[in-house]
């Protein structure tokens, strides 16, 4: 079978709104307004576990329910701490440069004299027109292509 793999950046914004009455379907006695920056990005991380199909698509850019102007802003707060996602709290109030994500494919050798390892960015070089930079050794591939997320 020929499957095909794409690999998508796929930007996923929950407005204050939703998580509004994300909050109040949830029934917690706490105000909303009392919920810290990270308790809002945990919040918005439950509500799209929980999401439906059909209540997905309300939270996609370029779905026709979401537009960029949505996440342009100032980063207030950051969560990396599931190397799934990145997680991002945005004041679309203040001025702020939107955050770029790319998708940097690399390589990474051996060398097989000494162990030390390599990444490149030319996926499509033949190894054994390289040394390695440490003393000279044959270089090989280690495993497979690796796919790093790199956010600048
Ligand atoms: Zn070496």
């Amino acid at each position: 079978m020929k499957n095909v793999l794409i690999n998508k950046i796929v930007e996923i914004v929950v407005t204050e709104n939703q998580l509004r009455s994300f909050w109040k379907k949830l029934g917690e006695d706490l105000e909303f307004e009392t919920l810290s920056n990270e308790q809002l990005m945990t919040l918005a991380k439950r509500e799209i576990e929980e999401a439906s199909l059909l209540e997905l698509d309300s939270h996609l850019i370029d779905r026709g329910w979401r537009s960029r102007d949505e996440i342009e802003g100032k980063m207030i707060a950051e969560d990396n701490s599931d190397p799934r996602f990145h997680i991002e709290l945005i004041d679309t109030a203040k001025e702020g440069t939107p955050s770029k994500i790319l998708i940097d494919r690399m390589l990474e050798l051996h060398c097989e004299n000494c162990g030390f390892g390599l990444y490149i960015q030319d996926c499509d070089i033949d190894p054994s027109t390289l040394k390695c930079p440490k003393d000279g050794g044959k270089l090989s591939i280690t495993g497979n292509n690796t796919k790093k997320i790199n956010r600048n």
